[in-house]
């Protein structure tokens, strides 16, 4: 067990970290972060800022003989990082989590070889196999490349097989991933913890509404059959168990029309969908993970209340500084800023998060403060 007092690790600088990094020192933690940016959101609350490239073998022996442990809240880093890491201190969740979730056509095998529902896919790297892929799986189609995507960048639409040469000219060179575009009734998110005795626990589902790829809005509960949130929970549970996970990780999940359950993807660390916990839940997702990697037991995932979370994008400036005042003129809303100093299209600059008695009001409230800064 780590104690309270110990020096965490923590590998980028955003605003996960931020948020790791709060819920750490809040426990009496100390943290040091590691990225190649200065004054970032981590760094301006850690105790020490670490700025080197994440293929700098000596700064990463430097900063891993500092900590009691290390994680992680950017997933795409090379994998010599974990290793030379992994020599000197433990890594949780393990590198191996990281292996298979930081790639996708890695991920899905991994979830078909474990008999998990996925998107249907196929994997290209050609031209060539592309149009091939995008013939199998049909179309519409949605094209990836398989590493480094999030927030929707890497991604294209392909309408017809005969959109493979621009999917390719915009993507190729990588591998891709082709999937079927689901025509979605929902998109739902576990978040789960499983600690270092293997005690797992979940929230309840969340469920989440994207603009242009871009997370928007989460409400929960979600409001989906209970046999929806079993079946989610159960999935869950399998992924932890076979990646024999420490930590917290997030399953994304796609409700087709059809009322079908798949996985999306999986995110091994705090995900934007459960930033609500901050505010709504007795243990956030942020103190969840300090408490997994440091080998103590979980706390309870319980909802206080109904809520939604609305994120801030970058957009929200285009006019100017949003009108702060008037947001916080919402008084069940909490505001949470990131400390970024340059706003842009699509950058995520914070969040809110609204509780009430139901989830519909949560939610008009949020995005009632939301449009309070523009108005
Ligand atoms: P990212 O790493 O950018 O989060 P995702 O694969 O989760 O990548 O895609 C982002 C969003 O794009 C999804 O949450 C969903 O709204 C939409 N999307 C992605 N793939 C599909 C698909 N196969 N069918 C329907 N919508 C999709
Ligand atoms: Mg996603």
């Amino acid at each position: 067990m780590i104690a309270p007092g110990a020096v965490l690790g923590v590998l980028g600088s955003g605003q996960l970290g931020r948020m790791f990094t709060i819920a750490a020192r809040r426990m009496g933690y100390r943290v040091h972060t590691f990225s190649p940016d200065s004054d970032t959101p981590t760094g301006q609350v850690a105790d020490v800022e670490v700025v080197a490239s994440y293929d700098d073998a000596d700064a990463l022996r430097a900063f891993a003989t500092q900590v009691s442990v290390v994680t992680f809240e950017f997933e795409n880093v090379p994998s010599m990082a974990t290793e030379v890491l992994e020599s000197i201190v433990p890594v949780r969740p393990s590198p191996m989590a990281l292996h298979v979730s930081q790639q996708r056509a890695r991920e899905k095998r991994f979830l078909a070889s474990h008999g998990l529902p996925t998107v249907p896919f196929e994997v290209a790297t050609t031209e060539a196999e592309l149009s091939d892929a995008l013939g199998r799986v049909g179309t519409p189609a949605v094209v990836k490349t398989a590493a480094f995507g999030y927030d929707g960048k890497g991604q294209m639409n392909a309408a017809r097989r005969s959109d493979a040469a621009a999917s390719w000219q915009a993507l190729g060179g990588h591998e891709l991933v082709v999937e079927k575009r689901i025509s979605l009734q929902a998109e739902l998110s576990v978040i789960a913890a499983r600690g270092l005795d293997g005690q797992v626990v979940h929230y309840p589902l969340f469920e989440n509404r994207h603009a242009n790829h871009i997370l928007d809005l989460t409400t929960a509960p979600a409001l989906v059959p209970q046999a929806v949130a079993m079946q989610a929970t159960e999935i869950s549970r399998t992924i932890l168990e076979a990646l024999d996970y420490v930590g917290v990780l997030c399953i994304e999940f796609f409700l087709s029309t059809d009322g079908e359950l798949m996985v999306n993807e999986l995110a091994p660390r705090p995900h934007n969908s459960g930033h609500l916990t901050f505010d709504a839940a007795v243990t956030s997702q942020f103190e969840q993970q300090v408490r997994a990697v440091c080998g103590l037991p979980l706390g309870s995932p319980e909802l206080l209340r109904p809520a939604a979370m609305a994120n801030l994008l970058g957009d929200l400036w285009s006019a100017g500084t949003p009108n702060w005042a008037a947001a916080c003129a919402h008084p069940d809303v909490k505001l949470h800023l990131y400390g970024k100093e340059v706003a842009k299209p699509g950058r995520k600059m914070g969040h809110m998060t609204a509780m009430a008695r139901t989830v519909h009001d949560a939610q008009d409230r949020v995005i009632a403060a939301r449009d309070a800064l523009i108005a």
